[in-house]
Order: C-alpha cells, then structure tokens, then sequence
C-alpha cells in the first residue's frame, strides 16, 4: 500500500513538473475558462442570486459592521471593481466592503458582495496582496460556488416545492430558512476544491488586471505563519484547507506566476489608502 501510494505520489510529481516547464502560458485561454461559467445553476436566475445575496449580506453585516472609514472602503470598492471588470460578468452589482473585525477573514456573498475584515487589511503589505485575495472571492461568486451549496443544502432541507417558494415569496418562513442556512454555511465552508479553483482564477484575474501575480500565495504564506492556536484565524483554518495545502496546490502555476511576477504591487499606494 505504501509503495502504491509514494508511486501515486511520484506520478503527480512528474505531472507537476511537466506543468512547471510549459514554456508559454497564456493566460488568456485561462481567463476564457474563466468565462466559460455559470451554466450550471439553472433553477436560480441572476436577480434572484443577487436577491438572496442581498439577504445573506445584511445577516453577515449584522454579526459585524463595515469600518466606520469611507476613504478606506472608497479604496477597496475601486480594487475590487477593476478585478471584477476583467471577468464575464462584470455587470454584476459588485461591492466590497471591509468588516469592522479583527478576525482573519474574507467572505463571497453570492451576486457580487465581498466582504474582507480589517483583521485581514492589516496583515497585508501591498495592494496586489489584497488584489489576490479579493480575485479568489470573485471566483467564488463567478462560479456560484456558494450560491450552488445553498441551493443544494437547502434543496436537502427544506422538503418539496419549498424552495421555489423560498425564492418567490420573499417575506416567508421558507425564504427565511434559507437565508439561515447560506448565513450558516459561512461557518462550514465549501467544498476544497472550490477554494483551490478560487486560488488558481483568482491568481489569474489579479494578472490581467495587472498585479504582480504572486499577491495570492504572498498572503497564504502570511497566513501559514500564523499559530493555528490564534483565535483570529480559527474560523479562517475551519473552512479553508491549510495555507500550505493551498501553496503546495500552486506550485503548477509556478510558470503563471513567474510570467506575471515582476508587475506592480503599489505598496505605497496601499498604505496610503489602507493604512488608518
Ligand atoms: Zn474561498
């Protein structure tokens, strides 16, 4: 079994280095997987994403309020926004807001609500740290990946046609069940293969827009030196696989990122604008 196993191992090492060598990536094939998205949830149409959105975003914002900062808010919607202008659906209602938290955190609100919490902010250096991570939560939204585990969870709980009814009848106790449980599912997080999809995209988007492409896996090495034993980043190593999991699942992008690696990272307009 073991020997299996190291030869399993040394498959996907080989794999990996075949990936690392790939002489000319480009990236905007990748970007057009990107594009290629969105089909699968077919019972929930856009307005009703970006309704139920809505819904989840206020429950989250009453656990914890935005900072009382419009310049640093003003700064992080205008991040935020030219990232999501280089994807398919850059119409979406975009907004994002930093959580007045010292928790370590980031969340995707389906409908293009992101939420980053001051905890966050604070540990990042420069301004392409922060592109990395808000391209990883516009991932999430681009791909549905919360709006599909909703809608799967709530599929499973709540019995009958009572999900159409969640979706129509917007005051009612079925639509009230299911925002509970897209707010609950913040606590339990998504699948890993969402969150390594969210970094690899993630990674891509923040290189069209122009930054230096090792943002992503500069941050996770932040949060990979950080003590599991922090309570500021429990819920953070709770739904998300462990930052060395996630560095490790980069490594065939190392080809992506090198290309993209010596593009600004505005440090000094980072702090300018984020610094308080
Ligand atoms: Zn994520």
């Amino acid at each position: 079994m073991k020997t299996l196993l190291l030869f399993a191992a040394l498959a996907f090492a080989a794999t990996a280095h075949a990936q690392f060598r790939m002489p000319n990536f480009d990236i905007n094939k990748m970007v057009d997987t990107v594009k290629n998205v969105g089909k699968a949830v077919k019972e929930i149409d856009e307005p009703e994403e970006i309704a139920i959105g809505k819904d989840v975003a206020s429950r989250l914002l009453g656990a914890a309020p935005l900072v009382a900062d419009a310049r640093l808010q003003r700064y992080v919607n205008q991040v935020g926004r030219w990232l999501a202008v280089q994807t398919e659906r850059p119409d979406l209602p975009w907004q994002f807001g930093v959580l007045d938290s010292p928790n370590v955190n980031a969340f995707a609100v389906p409908g293009g609500t992101i939420f980053i919490t001051r905890g966050l902010l604070e540990r990042m250096r420069n301004e392409a740290e922060l592109a990395g991570v808000l391209g990883h939560e516009i991932v999430h939204v681009l791909r549905k990946h919360h709006l599909k585990a909703i809608q799967k969870g709530a599929q499973s709980s709540l019995a009958g046609d009572a999900m159409s009814m969640a979706l129509k009848d917007r005051a009612g106790p079925a639509r009230d069940k299911l925002i509970a449980f897209g707010t609950e599912m913040y606590s339990r997080g998504l699948d890993k293969g969402d969150e390594l999809e969210a970094d690899r995209l993630g990674i891509v988007i923040a290189a069209r827009a122009g930054y230096d492409a090792y943002g992503l896996p500069s941050v996770l090495q932040t949060l990979q030196a950080m003590s599991a034993q922090d309570s500021a980043i429990a819920l953070m190593f709770k739904t998300h696989p462990a930052p060395g999991e996630r560095l490790a699942a980069l490594e065939a992008m190392q080809p992506t990122l090198d290309a993209y690696a010596s593009r600004p990272q505005l440090a000094d307009r980072f702090r300018a604008q984020a610094r308080r």
